[in-house]
């Protein structure tokens, strides 16, 4: 059986009782907090709550109004900001995924209490002070830098801040320090596998014993192909700007499903159409409240990414509950011939098949008045050398696989390693070209 140490026994292993109350009174903290910045002083106010008095039971959160992205926006740079701004010590924002980045500022406090949160979820993972971090992922304003980096650096990690791209200095870093944990988007890490061999390397020449894997969506088929590639651990972590960065929810060494660390997040699900609330296991949009943050406090903020709760305890003894690996977000859905695609569905397809390397794309053309779906794969040099008709094969068992489970027929296209364009960060794998005719 794999176990792990605890960061924070106490609170990692808190009753559902006692968190309930905890939450309950961070909350009501929250929006006392909330009530000091012009934005919800309105929004709260218009919604009966004019003091974090009328704060009184669990249940009186569903009287908080949700906060959107576009609210964010429109807050921009400082409608959102509850503190003195000398009480600020950093700035992060979003990455732009979907528009204009929102804006988050953070005090000391703050900070500390996101660290604490990225240390727990490294020590959740089975990693420790013996480990070698390489952080992969961008640093600067993108939380995924420096959220992971001062959370390893606090559990003694051996951190290496590397940040993002430059392949080549990467696999000789991992190789010369020894590297067992990275960070890092999962379209990148198969990247990496991509360029060992060009880099002279072998996986058995490196020391990797685990990756975090995050940042942008990708499917149970990509996980178990990163492990099998890099013969390691690949755990899930989620998180987002808005809610700090990472460290909202991390897998422990089960894999079954993201913790949320309550004593600090709220965690509901709702239908994205209505707003109601879905019981567990059933799939909708992430709304998520920030119990601890001060400069910026977000009250019941939609994230737009669609996961759900699981029910039940989980073998490691956390009480925090696990969320399921994201599988979209409300505004990645492609409408195809009137037909709803996530592009999470296609991935999963394409991931299973054995001959398929290491990068696909997506793309969306008009054909007179019809949509035309096209997915691009790369599959592994050795077949361009096989015969043409186990090429004409393999396109059609791709197509099948896809048609079967997205119920449209796509064109699929087969490309030799490395012709596809490569993502450092978070990759952006679809491209529609419907619009501009
Ligand atoms: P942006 O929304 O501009 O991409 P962020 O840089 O804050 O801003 O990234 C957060 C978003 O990244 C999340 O809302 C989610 O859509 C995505 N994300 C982060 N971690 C994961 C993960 N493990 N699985 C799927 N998506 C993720
Ligand atoms: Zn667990």
């Amino acid at each position: 059986m794999k176990t792990s140490a605890f960061w924070d026994k106490k609170m990692e292993t808190i009753s559902r009782e006692s968190l309930k109350k905890l939450q309950l009174a961070r909350l009501k903290e929250t929006v006392r907090f909330a009530l000091k910045t012009p934005f919800y002083r309105t929004r709260l106010k218009k919604a009966g709550i004019a003091s974090a008095d009328a704060i009184k039971r669990w249940e009186d959160i569903k009287k908080i109004p949700f906060t959107t992205k576009d609210d964010l926006r429109e807050c921009y740079p400082d409608g959102l900001l509850a503190v003195p701004l000398q009480d600020v010590v950093r700035v992060h924002t979003s990455s732009g995924t979907t528009g204009t980045p929102t804006v988050i500022y953070h005090t000391k406090a703050d900070l500390d209490s996101w660290t604490d949160l990225v240390a727990r979820s490294i020590v959740a993972t089975g990693a420790g002070k013996q480990d070698i971090f390489q952080n992969m992922m961008s640093y600067g304003m993108f939380t995924g830098g420096l959220g992971l980096h001062y959370g390893a650096e606090r559990v003694g990690m051996t951190v290496i801040p590397m940040g993002g791209g430059n392949t080549k200095r990467q696999i000789q870093l991992m190789k010369d320090f020894g590297t067992t944990v990275l960070h890092i988007t999962p379209s990148y890490m198969l990247h990496v596998h991509s360029k060992l061999a060009e880099a002279g390397m072998e996986i058995k020449d490196l020391k990797l014993r685990k990756a975090y894997l995050g940042a942008e969506p990708y499917s149970e088929n990509t996980r178990r192909k990163v492990e099998q590639l890099f013969h390691i651990d690949a755990y899930n972590s989620y998180g987002l700007s808005e809610m700090n960065g990472p460290g909202v929810a991390f897998e422990c060494v089960e894999k079954k499903g993201m913790h949320v660390w309550e004593d600090v997040y709220i965690v509901e699900v709702i239908d994205p159409r209505t707003g109601e609330s879905l019981p567990d296991e059933k799939e909708g949009e992430l709304v998520f409240t920030n119990l601890t943050r001060r400069a910026t406090p977000l009250l019941r903020y939609r994230t737009r990414d669609i996961a759900c709760i699981h029910k039940g305890p989980c073998a490691c003894k956390r009480t925090h509950r696990r969320i399921s690996r994201i599988t979209g977000r409300t505004d990645d859905m492609l409408i195809v011939n009137g037909v709803n695609v996530y592009p999470s569905q296609i991935e999963e397809v394409i991931m299973r098949i054995p001959q398929v390397g290491t990068n696909y794309m997506i793309r969306l053309e008009k054909e007179g008045t019809l949509d035309k779906l096209i997915v691009q794969v790369e599959i592994y040099s050795k077949m361009f050398r096989g015969d043409l008709n186990e090429i004409d094969r393999l396109k059609e068992k791709i197509r099948e696989e896809l048609r079967a489970s997205i119920i449209i027929h796509p064109s699929v296209e087969l490309h030799e390693p490395g012709s596809l364009p490569v993502f450092e960060g978070k990759a952006k794998r679809v491209v529609d070209n419907r619009q501009k005719l």
